[in-house]
């Protein structure tokens, strides 16, 4: 069989101050053939492609891959050149037999509100008679035009996001059995009128997705998917729907997929966490026995587009001078080049964090020390390697800040303990991270709080001015699946 992969990805928060252009694709962009081994979150469909077409003795083509840390709205010339680049290097492979495609699901362009679909729908008209699959992030908007154009869409059932590849693995398999015509997958979809979301690092999510994995390869039912929906958008799907996949069964698929979502329905706020406020989440740290506890800063977490240089933390945090703390990574690229430059053990005044938006907090002008300093900073993610660009660690008293100067959350201890931050010190340590950080934190965390500081991501559906989104939805329309 002749397979195609490519994968084009960026999660676009439409409310963020950092626009996306070529350039912000630029450090996760590899033409064919040169993608590494190991995937970045959203390109493992390339990944496992080359394993299924190694171990099947398919013929694989491989396009291009390109992904750009979540940010504002993507240029549509951005947007249009690596669509066109990926679908002409379709074109070039034709005949195809299945195309696979690496996407995020939430990627919003100037002039394209559903850019998965769009390119989709154009690989389809490429290729009517491929069987076409794709790989979502859960945090993603799924159009009818997403469902109608692939054969095959498996979303991420972690979050945090940990089995990229194995869905990518499942999303492989499923349609080279498409192909071969030994299944026929059909989709249902029940959209559960909510803005919402679950955590799987926690109850109810964790067992909700277990169940969800013991019922494929069961009775028909080929995949399911949650797709959470990701809020800072103002865009038409946002909101949470269930994919089901059968065996050619669309009327069971429906009433799963029904089923699953009105139980999601039912969970209320159940899925995610309580969040304290800036001043009261330091306050119980404090008063918790042992350390580190870890603060997510929720809202300020660059992976939903946010810039990562919200100061309200340290504010906080330089109220008690004595104890010992620790916030990583701030994205701050000029003071990071500053403390870079000084060189580590010296002194300097500098002013640091809080640029991007008024939202981001005041600046923090302070005489710091630099601790340690490196040229890139990289941390493990799951099977990849996050880079954060230059950074530096510096010291105010007993708080120890990483700057960074690239965009990326605080997946995993390395973004302290590379540059000299021994967090089995720290009473307390802050994680710019909604919720990805927990695998690799919480086995050194003495406890976790999720922190609600008030921006810059809107943090409340109910309160952000959609003007492009279905109606009615809740929060903003009380008991909309009552009709
Ligand atoms: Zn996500």
């Amino acid at each position: 069989m002749r397979i195609f992969a490519a994968s084009l990805a960026t999660e676009t928060n439409t409310f963020a101050p950092i626009p996306t252009d070529r350039a912000a694709f630029a450090a996760s962009y590899y033409p064919p053939g040169a993608h590494p081994a190991t995937p970045t979150l959203c390109s493992a469909p390339m990944v496992a492609a080359r394993r299924a077409a190694r171990e099947g003795g398919h013929t694989l083509i491989e396009g291009s891959s390109a992904w750009a840390e979540p940010a504002g709205l993507v240029g549509r010339a951005a947007y249009e050149a690596l669509r066109d680049e990926i679908l002409g290097q379709l074109q070039a492979a034709m005949p195809v037999d299945v195309m696979l495609f690496g996407l995020h699901g939430c990627m919003v362009a100037h002039g394209y509100d559903d850019c998965e679909g769009d390119l989709l729908a154009r690989a389809r008209a490429i290729a009517p008679r491929a069987v076409i699959g794709a790989e979502l992030d859960l945090h993603a908007h799924l159009s009818t035009q997403m469902v109608e154009s692939a054969d095959v869409i498996v979303a991420f059932k972690e979050f945090p996001h940990t089995d990229f590849l194995p869905r990518a693995e499942e999303l492989t398999a499923l349609c080279l059995r498409a192909a071969d015509g030994r299944i026929a997958p059909v989709a249902s979809v029940f959209d559960c009128r909510m803005i919402g979301g679950f955590m799987t690092s926690r109850e109810p999510g964790r067992s909700f997705v277990d169940r969800l994995q013991a019922m494929e390869g069961r009775d028909g039912v080929l995949s399911i998917s949650v797709i959470h929906g990701f809020q800072a958008a103002d865009v038409y799907d946002v909101g949470t729907k269930v994919l089901v996949y059968t065996d050619g069964d669309a009327a069971a698929g429906e009433r799963l997929a029904e089923r699953l979502g009105r139980e999601l329905i039912g969970w209320g706020g159940a899925g995610v966490p309580v969040h304290l406020k800036t001043s009261e989440a330091v306050a119980e740290a404090m008063r918790m026995p042992g350390g580190p506890v870890v603060l997510a800063d929720r809202w300020d977490n660059p992976g939903g587009g946010v810039a990562g240089d919200s100061t309200f933390l340290i504010e906080e945090l330089l109220k008690f001078p004595d104890m010992p703390a620790a916030v990583g990574a701030l994205w701050d690229p000029v003071a990071a080049a500053f403390c870079i430059a000084a060189g580590p053990g010296a002194e300097l005044p500098l002013r640091f964090g809080g640029k991007a938006a008024a939202t981001s907090g005041r600046p923090i002008d302070a005489v710091v020390r630099v601790r340690a300093t490196t040229p890139e900073l990289l941390i493990p993610f799951e099977q990849s390697q996050v880079s954060l660009g230059a950074a530096a660690s510096i010291s105010i008293g007993a708080l120890d800040v990483v700057l960074a100067s690239g965009r990326a959350q605080t997946f995993n201890p390395a973004v302290f303990t590379r540059l000299g931050i021994d967090l089995a010190a720290k009473k307390i340590v802050v994680v710019k991270s909604s919720n990805h950080f927990h695998a690799a934190f919480a086995p050194i965390a003495a406890g976790i709080i999720y922190v609600d500081c008030g921006g810059p991501y809107p943090p409340d559906p109910a309160r952000i001015a959609y003007t492009k989104i279905r109606r009615p939805i809740a929060p903003l329309d009380p008991n909309p699946w009552l009709g």
